[in-house]
């Protein structure tokens, strides 16, 4: 028996796991999107990564002194160029995160929560027969000693977390990484074979024709107006005018603080732009055979079916559109310098900008809020792939029962 009408605002890949945990356990949905499709926006050409191993903030203790250092090099993970005053106090939110304690915290959540949804993407696509690229094992590639003996002394929270790691020497990695190139230095790799690459946006289309199966119904090309403090639950819509239901969940993506704004709920989430360009695999036997992240430009590398995806930069800017060229070099470059044969950069590139919807503290907001029946799957930042499918999963439990808070305190939304 349907139990009551819920509303789900975005179909990105949040909101779309979610729209499928609670159709499945008996309420009645419905998904808006402003876009035509599912996943154009964060979820479009992310990296694909899924690493319950390497999740974390980006606010982390080496972070300021990294940022500073990307301000002059040739290269760089970070980018801030004429920041939002939002992302300005954001960065420095960040920077208060970034201490020894408050990055452990929320990297904790963030490992049991990418945990928890690997395990439950696995369940899915088998149960569903979903197809979505998958290719297993990851390897971070550390080329300076000092980030990897922080990567060293960090195994033992690895092992405690019952992570799959093998600490790999260059000597060691040609019969895993056969592609990969000789001539670029590098001191060590954590080698994850459980964790994984696969397609976002495949997956959240599956996953959205498997909605549809069990009778959730999708309204693209449906933008929602900022919610009213007198009516939140009736939604005005640009196509349908106002449609009323008993719950609603937010899972807007950069989107999600715009449409709180008239009730007493503060989503300080800002945009953090990043890249990523994909090219075709000339030939599969000059390609990764598994994931790869180069941690000192904080760039991955994914095969995706018979592409190869470079993805990474955080960049601090009011330039949606813009495409930083040293961003874009810098992608170049870390391909260039991993497996440069595997494709043919002269001919059909895709270069794609997207903002990841990101909170200081790292770790989402998987929340109810002080307003009643109004929810909350926010802020996923770097890592909403690898989180989705138990954020909501947790917000099924918190609807069933509020009082299961306790067990994610770190995910509920801040007065
Ligand atoms: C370059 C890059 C690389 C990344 N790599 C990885 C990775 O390797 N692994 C990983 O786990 N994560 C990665 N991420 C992060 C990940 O892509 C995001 O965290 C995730 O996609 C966020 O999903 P979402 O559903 O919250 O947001 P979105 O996908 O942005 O979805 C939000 C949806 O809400 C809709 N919407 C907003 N406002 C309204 C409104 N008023 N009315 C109607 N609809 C509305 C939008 O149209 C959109 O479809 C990466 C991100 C980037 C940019």
């Amino acid at each position: 028996m349907k139990k009551n009408r819920v509303a789900i605002i975005g179909s990105g890949i949040v909101g779309i796991t979610t729209a499928f945990e609670l159709a499945q356990r008996g309420y009645q949905v419905s998904v808006f999107d402003q876009n035509q499709t599912p996943a154009e926006e964060a979820s479009f050409a992310n990296g694909g990564v899924i690493s319950p191993g390497y999740v974390a903030p980006w606010a982390a203790p080496q972070m300021p002194k990294r940022v500073f250092g990307d301000l002059w090099s040739r290269y760089a993970s970070t980018l801030i160029s004429w920041p939002s005053w939002e992302q300005t106090k954001w960065l420095a939110a960040a920077v208060k995160n970034s201490n020894i304690e408050p990055f452990w915290l929320h990297r904790g959540v963030m490992q049991r929560l990418a945990l928890k949804s690997q395990n439950r993407m696995k369940e899915l696509s088998n149960q569903l027969r979903i197809e979505y690229e998958r290719q297993s094992g990851y390897n971070i590639i550390y080329r300076s000693n000092k980030s990897w003996q922080s990567a060293l002394d960090a195994l033992p929270y690895l092992s405690a977390l019952g992570i799959n790691h093998k600490v790999m020497e260059p000597s060691e990695f040609s019969d895993l990484e056969p592609a990969l190139e000789s001539s670029t230095k590098w001191i060590g790799a954590i080698h994850l074979p459980d964790d994984e690459v696969a397609n976002c946006r495949q997956f959240a289309i599956a996953l959205k024709n498997e909605c549809e199966k069990i009778g959730v119904e999708f309204h693209h090309k449906s933008r929602i107006a900022p919610l009213s403090a007198a009516n939140p639950k009736s939604l005005v819509t640009s196509d349908q005018g106002v449609r009323t239901f008993d719950q609603v969940v937010i899972c807007a993506g950069m989107g999600s603080s715009a449409l709180v704004a008239n009730l007493p709920i503060r989503l300080p989430i800002v945009p953090v732009y990043g890249y990523s360009l994909t090219a075709l695999i000339r030939e599969p036997l000059d390609a990764p055979r598994c994931g790869l992240m180069d941690e000192n430009y904080k760039v991955t590398i994914s095969r995706m079916g018979n592409r190869i995806r470079v993805a990474g930069i955080m960049e601090f800017s009011q330039k949606p559109h813009h495409q930083h060229p040293k961003a874009i070099q810098t992608l170049y470059k870390v391909l260039d310098d991993w497996f440069p044969k595997a494709s043919d950069l002269s001919q059909q590139i895709q270069i794609w900008k997207g903002a990841r919807p990101m909170l200081a503290k790292g770790s989402p907001i998987v929340s109810g809020t002080e307003v009643d029946g109004i929810w909350v799957n926010v802020g996923h930042g770097s890592s909403g792939w690898a989180m989705s499918c138990a954020s909501a999963q947790v917000l099924l439990e918190l609807m069933e029962d509020p009082s299961k808070s306790k067990d994610w305190p770190e995910l509920a939304l801040k007065p």
